[in-house]
């Protein structure tokens, strides 16, 4: 029987939410938050932001994570009804060919196409063929292009890969966007049962942002200065990482069903975006979860980064954060596949950390060296 934490996640993964175009996967969040919150608003970015009542003298902290997934915009339809389109967000070329996708109009429609895939006789006749995504073509089953154009769909349309949220026969799930509908469900899941049971002692925000899988963009204009009171001291950053399959070995040494996966450094060398998570968070998750019995696992990733890379630089001194992911297999592809007990032992590290806050255990960065207390 699934969790209520999965069943959200599942309702989260179902919805699209290519970046920049997040706003299903906002209202949805929307609604399953908006009776803890009292403050829900968007962005003009379409970040979506929440915040409790508190006392004033409580801890503020930050929880985030990212609404969108990797996908496609169309770049040209064209006369016989093949749809161009490019990649957006890191994707291999490889996955494409035969899968089921989604594209998203401007009335919120979903209409299903295919990715061409060069038959299967003529591969073996003329060799194995591996395209870029410049010799692909998504087709809506139409011969020419007045129906597809009908439907609305043009240069701009966003779009995202078809996979329905299943468990396979060893255990794990699988299903398009684990990055980051797990985030998601994860951060409503902990500010509800904040609202209910810490918030005399711990003031929470939740940020759901948008077009991470672009560049950090959302995180990277947050303004968590509106709340009128103290700022949080720091932010905690739900998010995924690739990890290790069956077979051969892809990631850094991250295992699904090993627990969440405390992220130490990580450095894109490309875009020049990275974040050096600071010792004394390290210390604090690590302390929190050998506390609860929270397995957890760490890790160096050079050639990704995550919203801490740009939240941490989002607002005038910076924002310290700490990332923590859920390990996933085969990232970024129709078929992201994670166990349940790392979601679940996701949410008592989320649990545990906020009631170490709410306690005056989460280390606050800044220090007066002239105060007479520091003296
Ligand atoms: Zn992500």
């Amino acid at each position: 029987m699934p969790s209520p934490l999965l069943e959200r996640m599942k309702t989260l993964c179902s919805l699209p939410g290519p970046p920049g175009h997040e706003g299903a996967v906002r209202d949805a969040i929307a609604e399953m938050v908006k009776d803890s919150a009292s403050e829900l608003r968007r962005d003009p970015i379409g970040n979506l932001i929440a915040r409790h009542e508190a006392h004033e003298a409580a801890t503020h902290i930050l929880l985030e994570c990212h609404m969108d997934e990797v996908g496609f915009v169309v770049t040209n339809v064209e006369a016989g009804g093949a749809i161009r389109f490019e990649k957006v967000g890191l994707v291999a070329d490889s996955i494409f060919p035969g899968r089921e996708v989604a594209l998203l109009t401007l009335d919120g429609q979903l209409h299903r196409g295919v990715v061409n895939v060069r038959s299967g006789h003529l591969q073996s006749l003329q060799g194995q063929e591996h395209p870029g995504v410049d010799n692909m073509w998504i087709d809506l089953g139409a011969t020419d292009d007045a129906p597809i154009r009908a439907l609305g769909i043009e240069a701009g349309t966003p779009g995202v890969f078809h996979s329905p949220f299943v468990q396979l026969p060893g255990g794990a799930w699988k299903s398009k966007a684990v990055d980051n509908r797990s985030g998601c469900a994860l951060c409503v899941e902990a500010f509800i049962n904040t609202a209910g049971s810490l918030s005399d002692r711990l003031r929470l925000s939740a940020a759901f942002c948008a077009q991470e899988e672009i560049g950090g963009r959302g995180a990277s204009v947050l303004s968590v200065d509106e709340t009128g009171v103290d700022k949080p001291i720091l932010a905690i950053v739900l998010d995924n990482v690739p990890s290790d399959g069956p077979g051969r070995s892809d990631a850094r040494g991250s295992k699904i069903g090993a627990g969440p996966v405390l992220r130490r450094y990580d450095h894109q060398p490309t875009s020049l975006y990275g974040y050096i998570t600071p010792p004394e968070l390290i210390q604090w998750v690590k302390d929190v979860a050998s506390d609860a019995h929270v397995p957890l696992q760490e890790d160096v990733f050079v050639g990704t980064f995550l919203d801490s890379a740009t939240l941490s630089k989002s607002r005038p001194g910076g924002l310290p954060a700490v990332p923590i992911n859920m390990p996933r297999r085969y990232s970024h592809s129709p078929v992201e596949t994670f166990m349940e007990s790392d979601l679940e032992a996701m949410a008592a590290l989320i649990g545990a950390l906020l009631r170490s806050a709410a306690e005056g255990g989460a280390p606050d960065l800044r220090r007066d060296y002239l105060s007479s207390s520091d003296a």
